[in-house]
């Protein structure tokens, strides 16, 4: 008979019992680059999606006085949360979600989980897309239906795209992510865009999870969401992370349609009987949040103005380098095309994303993520940056004071977000170094 094994005995691999997975890319980043800096390495971080802007202080006075506050919430959230959510969707899109149908949770991404946990069916995902989404649906088992976008669409879903996918097996239960303004492309579709693949959702009975936890971070204010033209079947994401600045704080919310209600109870059962219910104090201070109002509005504003500027010239500084980036036109990153430089890169080793990444972080400081961890071909030589860099306090506090629009020129970005200058000017001297 064969000695079982035991759990403390030093000659078996563990590894054998664990699922074989790696850190999230992202999570990894931000860790490799705090061990890089204990190390005094000058390190530029532009691999972790935060953002660089404190939370408003309407908002972080609310957690303050509501710090008291102990008691386990409902598993869907605090009722007045909900309510703020629903009312949020219904003043800056015109949605009409009830409140009933918003659910709370500690993050967006993970009630991303809790959706596919709960739903038999596949992801689909256009790729450049998150990191997360697709992680999440291997370790829970279910299948990815990859669709690989195009520079020359904007690196978006086309209609015609989810038509032929969904043409091949019409009956099988789907869920389309899209997520915009986009992570890793800062891009966004157009509102015809959305009309058009929202009617093809319907035709299909597609789940849209539409991810808009960049929306207010349209750099123009003008976000859009689908779940206008197909609210029935559009399920639409959010949270605080992005355009509040509170990532670290763990606030997500889901907004359902009325048909999905069973999907929304299922979320909800795994909910209970996983992390109970999101921090009480954070549901508080979060309906300030949703709330809005004139301080918010102005924070946003700003928040746009400074992100806008910044991504522009960052955008023009790569393209006159020859690396192509997608216009950005919300979020707070550049997903950038290296492949001009092919050639010159292979003379140094370099012939994938991951090399490329990992000699730019080595030769210089600089911390990208690689093509790869967002469902790009290995070899396509593709990395995203996240322009965030800086003390968002104080370039907010000098926007504040020039309301001027053009004051947000290269001279400002270089006083008030002078590390992601010069993260990309040393990336510039990196891929030509004979131009340098
Ligand atoms: N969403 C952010 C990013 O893509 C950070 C957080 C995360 O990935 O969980 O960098």
């Amino acid at each position: 008979m064969a000695p079982r094994r035991r759990h403390n005995d030093p000659q078996v691999n563990l590894n054998l019992n664990v699922r074989g997975m790696a850190p999230s890319a992202t999570v990894a980043i931000n860790e490799r680059c705090e061990e890089l800096r204990k190390q005094h390495r000058r390190i530029f971080k532009l691999g972790l999606g935060q953002s660089p802007f404190p939370v408003p202080e309407v908002v972080v006075e609310k957690l303050r006085t509501n710090a008291f506050q102990k008691d386990y919430l409902p598993v869907k959230g605090l009722p007045e949360l909900r309510r703020a959510v629903a009312e949020y969707h219904r003043r800056s899109q015109g949605l009409q979600f009830t409140w009933d149908n918003v659910l709370v949770g500690p993050g967006s991404k993970e009630l991303m989980f809790l959706l596919q946990l709960v739903y038999y069916g596949d992801l689909v995902i256009p790729t450049p897309s998150w990191v997360s989404y697709a992680p999440q649906a291997r370790m829970i088992g279910r299948q990815v239906q990859w669709v690989q976008t195009r520079p020359e669409d904007d690196w978006h879903l086309t209609p015609d795209q989810l038509e032929a996918l969904c043409r091949r097996d019409p009956s099988r239960p789907r869920i389309v992510v899209l997520n915009y303004p986009g992570n890793p492309t800062g891009s966004t579709y157009s509102v015809n865009r959305l009309k058009e693949i929202a009617r093809v959702a319907r035709d299909y009975g597609v789940i849209l999870l539409s991810d808009e936890i960049y929306g207010e971070l349209h750099h123009r204010g003008q976000h859009v969401s689908i779940a206008r033209f197909y609210p029935e079947g559009t399920i639409v994401s959010g949270g605080l992370s992005k355009w509040c600045g509170a990532g670290g704080w763990r606030l997500g919310v889901f907004s359902l349609p009325p048909s999905l209600g069973w999907l929304r109870d299922a979320m909800a059962a795994a909910a209970s009987e996983t992390y109970t219910s999101t921090s009480a104090p954070i549901q508080y201070a979060a309906v300030r949040a949703f709330e809005g109002g004139l301080a918010i509005e102005r924070y946003l504003w700003h928040s746009r103005r400074v992100l806008g500027a910044l991504g522009r010239w960052c955008a023009a500084r790569l393209g006159r380098a020859g690396v192509t980036v997608a216009r950005p036109q919300g979020a707070f990153y550049l997903f950038a095309d290296f492949s001009e430089h092919r050639k010159a890169f292979r003379k140094r080793g370099i012939a994938t994303s991951d090399e490329m990444c990992a000699a730019l972080l080595d030769e210089t400081g600089v911390a990208i993520l690689p093509g790869r961890e967002f469902g790009r071909p290995p070899e396509e030589l593709t990395a995203r940056l996240a322009y965030v860099d800086f003390d968002g306090a104080r370039a907010l506090a000098a926007a504040e004071r020039q309301t001027d629009d053009t004051s947000v020129d290269e001279v400002f970005l270089q006083e008030y977000a002078g590390g992601v200058v010069e993260a990309i000017e040393t990336m510039v001297r990196w891929v030509e170094p004979a131009a340098g």
